[in-house]
């Protein structure tokens, strides 16, 4: 198998796709002849084979990531430089947004003006705005007596291990690797194995941003080999993932090897709650938007939403109106698509077995509940009601178009249910009552809370969760702090002895 392979997308799109792995600033072979086969959600066909890493392609990796943090094409560079580099691959990304954007939607299923407009449109402003701050990166003078000055700095961790998700291949990818280099990182990448193209097809851009070798590497590999090793691997200093909580238990053990610096966004089962004097038609617009995009396959989706008895049926008629009217399942490249395949047949079997488990448990479909077509692996958006607290659908994380909707009467117990869950990523709420807003925003345990609207993430905003929802911060001025570690310097400028 060679290194790279022609491919012809659906939109009419031609483009080299590397299939090695990038280590050192160049594409390679793995040690051991392994393959991955990459599926088109939308038909099952094979794309492409891309190689697979293990062990020691990782081990290969860290050894060109500590050589380029070490280097003084990159630890001796001022920090405008590293700013400069971001900027140049923002450039890149902005430049090619449609090629990379179509890579997505094939690889990953998502409709590709979503793909344009979103996930695009976000990594080129996440580059953007973290080569910004590389020079703006500051420490402290602290004052203690008149013998003593001292002053913190900065500084990076060194080589940072990234595992990523298939959700939102390219964007996750720049939420990771932007903040590392911009504080003097390096960064050995992981995609997800159901997704693997886009992050592939960053190396070559990082060749042509004129990135020194080996300050960013892409390893392509399974969670379990290629992940485990980076995870365990004492050369590598922080690890930084974002995926299922369960693969986030298993990460932070291994990353407990020599303790490294860890930070976990994992799943989520959030909370929509909608009081009696919302603003009806934005809570149905919100809601629909809060759980249908990107085909449900979002960590913050508002999976449960919860509404006040007095307008429960009026909301519910509404919200699946609302659907019937705005959504086209179809081919991710059909114009009017909204939604996609889910991202794989395992994803989307899983899907199934919860719309199942719905309709066993005794829940009321409302809306969807089925497949929705042969071939790919789509399906409808699906609104369960009168959901019961303790219902399997409403309890784990389906990541996909399924939402539990049930009814409540007073603002403790709404509080109490939504807080009811081992999760804590985010919860969104609808209320004209800004006191009463501001009141159970305070109350509710999730790292984001959306106040009337949904789901609308900016990169300068920090994201992460609470309880198993995960570690720490990404975005914002917050990155920063998961990829530096300060140093404390005292000077003594007058104590003898
Ligand atoms: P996953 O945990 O199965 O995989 C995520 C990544 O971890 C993949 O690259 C995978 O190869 C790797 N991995 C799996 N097991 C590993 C191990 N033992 N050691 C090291 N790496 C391992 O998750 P997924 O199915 O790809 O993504 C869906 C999950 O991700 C959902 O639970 C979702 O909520 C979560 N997610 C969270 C956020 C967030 O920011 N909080 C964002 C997107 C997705």
């Amino acid at each position: 198998m060679s290194l790279s392979t022609t491919i012809k997308l659906p939109n009419g799109k031609e483009y080299e796709q590397p299939l090695g792995l990038f280590i050192g600033g160049e594409y390679i072979t793995p040690e051991v002849d392994s393959k991955i086969t990459v599926i088109n959600p939308s038909n099952e066909e094979v794309i492409t084979e891309v190689y697979a890493g293990d062990k020691a392609d990782i081990d290969k990796a860290v050894v060109a990531a500590r050589k380029a943090f070490e280097s003084p094409e990159w630890r001796g560079i001022a920090a405008s430089a590293r700013g400069d580099y971001l900027y140049k691959i923002a450039q890149i990304i902005d430049r090619d947004r449609e090629l990379i954007a179509s890579i997505d939607s094939i690889d990953n299923g998502k409709p590709l003006p979503e793909c344009v407009e979103g996930d695009l449109e976000e990594a080129y402003n996440v580059f953007k705005y973290y080569a910004g701050f590389a020079d703006k990166i500051t420490g402290k003078t602290i004052e203690t007596s008149p013998e003593k000055l001292a002053y913190t700095v900065q500084e990076p961790l060194g080589v940072c291990g990234q595992i990523i998700p298939w959700n939102y291949p390219f964007m996750m990818l720049a939420w990771k690797v932007a903040p590392a280099l911009c504080c003097g990182n390096t960064v050995i990448l992981k995609p997800s194995e159901v997704t693997p193209l886009s992050a592939l097809y960053f190396g070559k851009i990082c060749q042509e941003a004129g990135l020194p070798a080996g300050v960013v590497n892409v390893v392509n590999g399974y969670g379990k080999t290629a992940g485990a090793a980076l995870s365990e691997h004492t050369g590598v200093d922080k690890i930084a993932f974002t995926g299922s909580t369960a693969s986030g238990k298993l990460i932070m053990k291994a990353a407990a090897n020599n303790l490294k610096n860890v930070t976990l966004e994992c799943g989520g089962k959030n909370p929509l709650i909608i009081f009696d004097d919302a603003e009806l038609d934005q809570a149905v617009k919100w809601a629909r938007i809060g759980i249908f995009d990107n085909k449900g396959e979002v960590c913050t989706s508002t999976s449960r939403i919860y509404v006040q008895e007095a307008i429960y049926d009026k909301f519910l008629e509404e919200f699946v109106a609302h659907i019937k009217d705005v959504t086209v399942v179809a081919d991710p490249f059909g114009e009017n698509t909204t939604q996609g395949p889910q991202v794989s047949k395992m994803q989307y079997e899983k899907v199934l077995s919860y719309i199942e488990s719905g309709k066993a448990e005794g829940a009321k479909l409302a809306y969807g509940g089925a497949k929705a077509s042969e071939k790919g692996y789509f399906l409808n958006p699906t609104v369960f009601s009168d959901v019961q607290e303790d219902m399997k659908i409403n309890k784990e994380e389906i990541f996909g178009p399924v939402v539990a909707v049930s009814k409540f009467s007073t603002v403790e117990e709404v509080v109490q249910k939504a807080n009811d869950t081992s999760y804590g990523l985010a919860a969104a709420l609808f209320s004209q009552n800004v006191t009463q807003c501001v009141t159970v925003a305070s109350k509710l345990q999730a790292g984001m809370v959306w106040i009337n609207s949904n789901n609308d993430s900016h990169f300068g905003i920090p994201f992460g969760g609470y309880k198993s929802s995960g570690i720490g911060r990404e975005l914002g001025p917050y990155a920063l702090d998961a990829y530096t570690q300060t140093k404390a310097v005292h000077i003594n400028v007058g104590l003898r002895v």
